[in-house]
């Protein structure tokens, strides 16, 4: 049945063109489309770099949305609230969203959705974020799944479509209701002068990510299996904060993944049991979604962590400055950069969860501060995974040790040379860059030494983190 009531599609972590079911759907219904991009209050509560690498993406679809004759329309506020306000000063009749799966953005969708139902207002949620939704794959006995290798078994052989094309052009209303300005809202605030630095490393919107993809697949995926382990090389597709905010689908990397795996490049299944890891987490956020806020096992609840934020030893870990170089490197390549890469993502919420017997959620907080790839599913499941106390998570007596993993991992140093900059002769561009990414409050400059001894030693930290855990074990 075609209505020709405009029809309101609410972007939130969909900022794409192609592959867009809410879109096509919105399309389809034959009247005008109105995307919307809602400042609400958990847009507002984003930490700041996901805020404001979400503000780099906007301008990015707003840009593209323009050259299809359409237009991105920017409000701030509550967002039934909004949508209502828009409904009725468009005269729409339905409103369309792609689906999202945390517990906030469930329960403020829930709430929406009911709402504006109840106002006689068509209301359709799209699948899109995903390759499978949580609630289609289950066990033999029809529950979820906790461990990830037979999640990985029950979706590998699974038929995901084929992506959809961008549109050509975007039927427009009669006239476009008024529109805030991306810049008035400031997202980058909260970066100071960190942003300017930050800035070089963000592949934004569609079309790099699809550029991104198509050379990983083209030059890097056939190496993926030994490259994905050193944090020195590129090697890695660097897709995640495209796939954060949906810059990209995932069915569109699916597809590129299979296409490979076809082609016999040897890195592909493993680069699509990695596309699986954030499908089990967003599978395990959303049947568990205290994955988030407590530990996933019950029993690690009472477990003797610490939970202070800005003790000496935890501000020597945001800073990069406990004195164990793989750890401080990895801390500045975040700061940097907004990304780490994953193996030191492992070996840092090792060492503070273990060797500084720190709270998981102390690290998952700092980490939704500085990650321009954030992402609620991935970064509490692998926080809980690093703690111990995950679903299929490293057993807590798993202690990385920094040095070995340098080592084995970055065998000429070249990652921790590209981070750290004190005692270097000649620091490079990238380590002394960390410096002018850095709040003055800090203090630090590259002319101080670098601390002569580990704020916890390995050994030490490792043998107390081994105490504690089997006295609490009992
Ligand atoms: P590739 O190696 O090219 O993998 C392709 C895609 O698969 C990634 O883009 C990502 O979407 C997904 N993927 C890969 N590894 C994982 C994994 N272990 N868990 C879930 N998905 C995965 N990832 C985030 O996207 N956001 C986060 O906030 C985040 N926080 C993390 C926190 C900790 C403590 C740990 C241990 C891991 C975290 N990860 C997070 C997972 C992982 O480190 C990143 O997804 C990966 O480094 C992204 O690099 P890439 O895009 O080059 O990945």
């Amino acid at each position: 049945m075609s209505d020709n009531r405009p029809t309101i599609l609410w972007l939130r972590r969909d900022l794409r063109l192609s592959d867009h079911p809410a879109l096509e759907a919105a399309m389809a219904r034959g009247g005008p489309v109105v995307p919307v991009f809602i400042c609400d209050d958990l847009v507002e509560g984003l930490g700041a770099a996901p805020k404001w690498r979400l503000g780099l993406s906007l301008a990015d679809l707003a840009g593209r949305l323009e050259g299809l004759g359409s237009r991105l329309i920017l409000r701030r506020g509550d967002a039934l609230e909004v949508l209502r306000g828009l409904v009725k000063e468009l005269g729409a009749g339905t409103v369309m969203w792609s689906r999202l799966y945390d517990p906030q953005s469930i329960e403020r969708d829930k709430n929406v959705k009911a709402a504006l139902k109840e106002d006689g207002v068509e209301v359709e949620s799209h699948a899109g974020h995903l390759l499978f939704e949580p609630w289609t794959v289950e066990t033999g006995t029809g529950g979820f799944y906790k461990v990830y290798t037979p999640f990985w078994r029950a979706v590998r052989g699974r038929e995901v479509a084929a992506p959809l094309s961008a549109p050509t052009d975007i039927s427009a209303p009669k006239a476009w209701p008024a529109s805030d300005s991306l810049d008035d809202w400031q997202f980058g605030r909260a970066m100071n002068r960190g942003a300017e630095v930050c800035r070089p490393y963000q592949r934004v919107g569609e079309e790099a990510a699809q550029g991104r993809l198509g050379w990983f697949m083209g030059e890097a995926v056939g190496s993926y299996d030994e490259a994905r382990d050193l944090p020195a090389e590129d090697g890695t597709s660097g897709l995640s904060e495209n796939l954060a905010l949906g810059e990209i689908s995932p069915r569109r990397c699916w597809h590129a993944g299979l296409r490979a795996m076809e082609e016999g490049k040897p890195g592909a299944e493993t680069w699509l049991k990695e596309l699986v890891w954030r499908e089990f987490a967003y599978h395990l956020i959303y049947h568990t979604p205290h994955i988030t806020e407590q530990s996933w096992r019950e029993e690690w609840r009472g477990f003797p962590w610490s939970e202070e934020e800005d003790t000496e030893k935890v501000m020597a870990w945001k800073q990069g400055r406990t004195g164990v170089p793989f750890v401080d490197a990895a801390m500045r390549e975040m700061y940097v950069t907004g990304k780490m890469h994953n193996r030191a993502r492992m070996i840092v919420a090792s060492y503070l969860t273990k060797h500084l017997m720190t709270h998981w959620r102390v690290g998952q907080k700092w980490f939704e501060n500085c990650l321009t790839d954030w992402d609620p599913a991935s970064n509490a499941m692998g926080w809980q995974w690093a703690a111990g106390s995950g679903p299929d998570a490293t057993p807590y007596f798993r202690v990385f040790n920094p040095e070995t993993q340098a080592k084995k991992f970055d065998a000429q140093g070249t990652y921790l040379r590209r981070w750290i900059a004190e005692g270097q002769k000649g620091p490079t561009k990238t380590a002394l860059s960390f410096f002018d990414a850095v709040p003055r409050a800090w203090s630090l400059n590259p002319h101080m030494p670098y601390p002569d001894e580990p704020i916890v030693g390995l050994k030490e930290g490792r043998s107390r983190a081994l105490d504690v855990y089997e006295t609490w074990k009992g």
